[in-house]
């Protein structure tokens, strides 16, 4: 899947639509959902033009990939979050019902957040 430059998220990058900032490094930036899922919902993106995990994983450089992560584990640390717990997740295409086509990871915490996914029939 080719990279879609007019996604949400590259216009997030390019200054042409605004967030709530809470963390930016040289390769990613994080910001908080637009609409929350839970009382933390964090959105966790590198900068580089990413249209999933799967393409990130092949794709991104060791030092973005690594500076990802470090942003994601800080993040969680800034929010508060490490003790009372926390889950990250990545959506990736159709199945994943993954609706921007930029690669992210939310960021969820500051309740319980139940199960782990819906169970659904084959
Ligand atoms: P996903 O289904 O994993 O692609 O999730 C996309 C997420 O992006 C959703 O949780 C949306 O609420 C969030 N979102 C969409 N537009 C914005 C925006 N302008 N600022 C912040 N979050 C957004």
């Amino acid at each position: 899947m080719a990279y879609d430059s007019e996604n949400v998220f590259a216009k997030i990058l390019r200054g042409e639509l605004p967030c709530d900032k809470v963390y930016e490094t040289d390769h990613a930036l994080a910001f908080k959902d637009i609409q929350p899922q839970a009382p933390v919902h964090i959105l966790v993106i590198p900068k580089g033009p990413y249209v999933s995990m799967d393409d990130f994983s092949e794709n991104a450089s060791d030092a973005e990939i690594s500076e990802f992560f470090r942003v994601v584990g800080q993040v969680a640390r800034d929010a508060g979050v490490v003790e009372t717990g926390y889950r990250m997740l990545a959506n990736h295409g159709d199945d994943g019902r993954q609706e921007v086509p930029h690669f992210h990871v939310h960021v969820f915490g500051g309740c319980d957040l139940g199960g782990m996914v819906r169970r659904v029939s084959a």
